[in-house]
């Protein structure tokens, strides 16, 4: 689907400015064309501390500024304070994916976004982060409600970016802008865990730039 055949995007109060948590180029491709396509006014935060080691942290920024470039869209770099996601999930190290520690992580990220758009003036957030089938969306959602009620007059958009061919156009826009696809959630606790599922199937280890 181009942007001509996509329906136009209802933003929740029918609120104008958008504050858009991105995770990587990949995750938020689809989110940003389709932001686009609706004429929403957006700007993209990239704030992600969870991301280890800092090589394929900048490796994820570069690519998603890679892209927002193309089309002038604003994109705030945040902070890469990754000691304090090291205190947050002291002690959920051996935690699964979808458990504990990936709701203090989203928590924390969309914390700050929610802060950032409370000082700079805007009335939206939303994330990249739940168009992945990796993560469960209810999670994603709970913590983007949590973290606007924080402020009044701040609402979380809990749009579902997988639906209407969204996830299929994620994939596409990845292919067609080759963006590096990493092969980890972010944390050296989920390349640990990649890392063993590759070992039993006899595959290379992964890491910053899909290698060692
Ligand atoms: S697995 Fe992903 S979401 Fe969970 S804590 Fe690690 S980086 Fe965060």
């Amino acid at each position: 689907m181009n942007t001509a055949t996509r329906k136009p995007l209802p933003l929740p109060g029918g609120h104008g400015k958008v504050l858009l948590h991105s995770c990587c180029a990949t995750c938020s491709g689809e989110l940003i064309e389709a932001m686009r396509a609706s004429a929403i006014d957006f700007t993209i935060f990239f704030y992600n501390p969870n991301i280890h080691p800092v090589q394929e942290y900048e490796l994820r920024k570069n690519e998603n500024i890679r892209f927002a470039r193309q089309f002038g869209i604003a994109f705030v770099d945040a902070d890469y304070d990754s000691d304090n996601w090291f205190a947050r999930a002291r002690g959920m190290e051996h935690e699964p994916e979808r458990g504990i520690r990936c709701t203090m992580c989203f928590d924390m990220r969309l914390e700050r976004t929610a802060l950032y758009a409370h000082e700079h003036g805007f009335a939206v957030i939303a994330t990249s982060l739940g168009i992945s089938r990796w993560k469960n969306l209810q999670q994603v959602n709970d913590c983007g409600q949590r973290a606007a009620s924080r402020y009044p007059g701040l609402t979380y958009w809990d749009h579902n970016w997988r639906k209407d061919g969204g996830s299929a156009r994620s994939i596409e826009i990845a292919r067609r802008e080759h963006f590096y696809r990493q092969e980890y959630c972010g944390c050296i606790y989920s390349l640990r865990e990649a890392n063993a599922r590759r070992a039993a199937q006899g595959r290379e280890r992964a890491g910053p730039g899909g290698k060692d």
